[in-house]
């Protein structure tokens, strides 16, 4: 396995690949979540590339950029276990030579972006697609693995890729949780004990969201309720059910929905996003 950390030498490597290329966009400090899309990627392709970048144009002023976790030294070593050909980790000036009002970006539609994580985070998603599209241009790769657990991500992604005819297929893998269903993130590193014990309550609601649905309730409004008292002492941003098709707001559950929370833990003020769609079995 070769870890690249500049865009030379990465399109040398990938110009001597064979075969099929997958590629796992990932922020590094990577955990179970982002090793099962690195696993299917592996069964899937004839090369996988990771890429292991904090990417500094999807982070507001106000955010975590400085202290996300970084173990790049773990991350290579997880990879090559796996049988990763390619990680690649640049430095921020090798991917950008400007600053960000002065990039050209991908930005996703007002109808897709002002809504759910986009509204809190804006430029979120401006930043997301566009270090996306450049991996996708640098890797040539013909998949790339994004995780359900960052459902409006994937969802853009996919509008990106349809928009602008981007030759890569779109892999969804599903959300990978802890036994006690606290979905995984790397930023539950930041999670104290008292904080990790409220955290639960979001995958709480979520199950019992699906389970009330399972039983024949489909009022949105009736659903929110029960699941703001499960995420007392939770800062709730917003709980909220999508069609999967469409992310289009609906008033009433059904089987294309997704219902998504994000909501803030209070001792160390980290921000969590999970989901749970109602098409699955529980
Ligand atoms: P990140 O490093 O947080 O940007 O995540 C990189 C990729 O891993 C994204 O496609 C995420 O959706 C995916 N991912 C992160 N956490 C999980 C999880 N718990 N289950 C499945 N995929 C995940």
């Amino acid at each position: 396995m070769k870890i690249i950390d500049n865009i030379k030498e990465l399109k040398e490597e990938i110009k001597n690949l064979k075969g099929t290329i997958g590629l796992v966009p990932t922020m590094g400090a990577l955990h179970n979540g982002h090793l099962s899309l690195i696993k299917k990627a592996v069964s899937e392709n004839d090369n996988v590339v990771v890429s292991v970048f904090v990417n500094p144009i999807q982070f507001g002023a106000n955010e975590d950029l400085d202290k996300y976790p970084r173990s790049l030294e773990n991350d290579a070593k997880l990879c090559d276990e796996q049988g990763v050909k390619i990680v690649f980790a640049p430095k921020i000036s090798e991917m950008y030579s400007d600053e960000k009002n002065n990039l050209t970006l991908i930005c996703p539609p007002y109808e897709v972006v002002d809504k759910l994580c986009g509204k809190s985070r804006p430029g979120h998603f401006d930043g997301v697609c566009s270090v996306v599209a450049k991996l996708f241009n640098l890797t040539k790769a013909n998949r790339a693995y994004f995780g359900q657990k960052d459902a409006q991500q994937l969802f853009i992604v996919q509008k990106m890729v349809r928009d602008l005819n981007f030759d890569i297929e779109i892999v969804p893998c599903p959300i990978v949780r802890e036994s006690d269903n606290l979905a995984l993130s790397s930023r539950n590193q930041y999670l104290t004990q008292n904080d990790r014990a409220l955290a639960l309550n979001i995958s709480k609601a979520l199950f019992n969201i699906k389970k009330l649905f399972l039983q024949g309730i489909k009022d949105t409004r009736a659903l929110v309720d029960v699941s703001l008292k499960i995420m007392e002492g939770l800062d709730v941003e917003y709980i909220e059910f999508v069609d999967k098709n469409t992310f289009n707001f609906q008033t009433e559950a059904d089987r294309n929905t997704i219902v998504l929370i994000a909501a803030r833990v209070p001792e160390s003020n980290t921000r969590l996003i999970d989901n749970i769609n109602l098409w699955d079995e529980m």
